[in-house]
């Protein structure tokens, strides 16, 4: 079989705010660049944000509030250099996209409106009613389109090329016709978003699968911070779809089975405003000593009648419109019932402040490059603050584009190493083996056992015996997946094909995120331990950075923490 190889300036994996904004800057500096996605762009998960977008506009608001806010949400995890950098340039983003032609909603006085979010000194959060990440998606999709960005939709990225800390290219198939090409470039980005879907109960796109960081797990790249899984406090009953955090900022109040508005016996002052982690492990508390309501009373209320009809529609009409769908609940009416919820991936693939994907806490990559959500730069710590995160993936994916620009244009820096077809060798190895495997092993049936597992093994609350549990699953997983079969052999959308490289990608990075919990005996920020309730720095005000072996063994090591004008101190609200 040959292999055809195409040849780029660079090649962006992910369709999301953060690829697409990239994409839009190295165009703009006329650099030939791909877009490599397994979604159509629109319907990238950053389509799904509802609440906000935040940047320190008003003018009782400061970047120094809004770094402070973020880097105590973090439990002191987030390295400040970053957080300086997006927090200083947030406004200048929000005014980037809205001249793009994003429209935000607006106040009485016709400025851009904002909203109170989670852990916030100040209503900070922009916003286009509740379907902010739709809008900034629609308007960096036409703009990149309209820059003249080469995409290519629906092709599956299943390996890198990469040796001795150089990249040059990716494998990639296009999932109409399982047709294998490799893409050579000077540089590789990944923008592939978040993970949750390792979890039963989680808010996350079926896509979310985590596949760029075991694909560079597996030559031996670093993770960083995988511990860290946010919980979101509001999921709908059941199916974990998010109820946004706009639904607390508009005044939502979370009730119990007794009636009561529990949230002010743990955050007296913040109430439902609390950061997601401990309204998250709240909610769970309510519930784990029977105050829970709803059929299983593994639920909670969060009550909006009080807001009216008017408010709800104007300011909250998507989530109205989900409840109504998936629980048959009219919040205009009726309290809905909701539980927490695995929503984002805090940790990812490590990147220091221009991108460059980390080789190890020294030293970075040639050619490597990361944003958004899969990577960990880190500007959330062990607790991302809501409406931190479109902003980290819409400023950084923009930075790291104009990063790479420079680095293109650099002399002698980025040269163009030639592939060759034997570079296709390991992915096409893979595909072969999940295609003529006859096993009998279900992939649908490994993900549901990996999924509910976590949820219950790694979720909210988590204890020595229960990851240790948790780790020998997922050992036995992992020899069951080599005794998979799947019914579709042929080569036209073989969707069962791409599930099963995706459980394989989630079955890997699931195992840094039990490791890592594991090994950080202390509770701090969205990692909580029953065992070990307070955050201890002397041990772990650091970062912790996963390496797996070939035969899936993951070693720890740890980074330190870039600290800054913010000294760490208790976290109360
Ligand atoms: C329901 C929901 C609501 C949210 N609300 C908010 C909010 O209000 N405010 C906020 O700040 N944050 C919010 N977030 C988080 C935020 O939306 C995301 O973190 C952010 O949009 C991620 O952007 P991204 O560009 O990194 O990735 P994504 O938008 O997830 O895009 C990932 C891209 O990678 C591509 N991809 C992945 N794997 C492959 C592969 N193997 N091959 C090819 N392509 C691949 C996909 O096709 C996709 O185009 C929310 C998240 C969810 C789930």
């Amino acid at each position: 079989m040959s292999i055809p190889i195409r040849t780029y300036d660079a090649v962006i994996v992910g369709a999301g705010l953060a690829g697409l904004s990239a994409a839009r800057e190295l165009k703009k500096r006329n650099h030939k660049v791909l877009v490599l996605t397994k979604l159509h762009p629109l319907r990238s998960h950053s389509g799904a944000a509802q609440g906000g977008i935040n940047a320190s506009l008003a003018e009782k608001d400061s970047i120094d509030l809004h770094m402070f806010d973020t880097i105590k949400g973090s439990d002191y995890l987030a390295d400040q250099d970053a957080v300086e950098l997006m927090c200083s340039k947030a406004p200048e983003t929000i005014r980037w996209a809205e001249r793009m032609g994003a429209a935000f909603s607006r106040d009485d006085e016709g400025k851009i409106a904002q909203r109170n979010f989670g852990g916030q000194s100040h209503p900070r959060a922009c916003f286009a009613k509740d379907r902010t990440g739709l809008t900034l998606l629609q308007t960096m999709f036409e703009q990149a389109d309209r820059e003249g960005v080469d995409f290519l939709d629906e092709w599956y990225v299943s390996d890198i090329i990469y040796k001795d800390g150089v990249a040059s290219g990716v494998v990639a198939y296009d999932i109409r016709t399982l047709e294998i090409v490799i893409f050579n470039a000077k540089a590789i980005m990944f923008a592939t978003g978040g993970y949750g879907r390792a979890f039963k109960i989680n808010s996350n796109a079926h896509a979310n699968t985590g596949d760029a960081l075991s694909i560079l797990a597996r030559h031996g790249l670093p993770l960083e911070d995988m511990e860290f899984v946010q919980f979101h406090p509001t999921g709908l009953a059941g199916s974990g779809i998010l109820m946004s955090e706009a639904a607390r900022g508009e005044g939502g109040k979370l009730i119990n089975s007794k009636g009561e508005r529990f949230m002010s016996k743990y955050a007296p002052e913040k109430l439902e405003l609390a950061p997601r982690d401990l309204v998250s492990r709240s909610i769970t508390k309510e519930i784990l000593e029977g105050r829970g309501v709803g059929k299983n009373k593994d639920c909670v209320y969060l009550d909006l009648t009080h807001l009216g009809e008017k408010v709800i529609m104007e300011r909250l009409p998507e989530l109205r419109d989900l409840a109504l769908t998936f629980l048959g609940l009219d919040m205009i009416k009726d309290p809905i019932v909701i539980a927490a919820t695995a929503h984002y991936s805090m940790g990812g693939i490590p990147v220091d402040i221009t991108g460059k994907v980390r080789m190890n806490a020294n030293q970075t990559t040639k050619g490597l490059y990361a944003a958004g959500e899969c990577s960990c730069v880190s500007v959330h710590g062990a607790n991302r603050l809501g409406a931190n995160s479109v902003l980290e993936a819409l400023f950084f994916g923009r930075h790291v584009g104009e990063n790479i620009a420079k680095d293109l244009d650099k002399e002698n820096y980025l040269e163009l190493i030639e592939a060759n077809e034997s570079d296709a060798k390991n992915a096409i190895d893979e595909i072969e083996k999940i295609l003529q495997n006859n096993g009998d092993e279900k992939v649908a049936n490994l993900r549901e056992e990996l999924q509910v597992s976590m949820t219950e093994n790694a979720g909210v609350f988590r204890i020595k015996e229960s990851l240790e549990k948790q780790k020998k699953i997922l050992q036995q997983l992992k020899k069951r997946y080599q005794n998979i079969r799947i019914e579709d052999k042929s080569k036209v959308y073989n969707t069962d094909l791409q599930e099963a490289l995706e459980l394989g990608h989630m079955l890997d990075f699931a195992t840094f995120i039990v490791e890592g919990a594991i090994a950080r005996e202390e509770s701090r920020g969205a990692h909580h331990r029953d065992d070990f309730p307070q955050r201890d720095d002397d041990n772990f005000l650091k970062h912790t950075l996963g390496y797996m072996d070939k035969d899936g063994n993951i070693k720890l090591e740890y980074m330190d923490v870039v600290l800054g004008k913010f000294e760490p101190q208790p976290r109360t609200y």
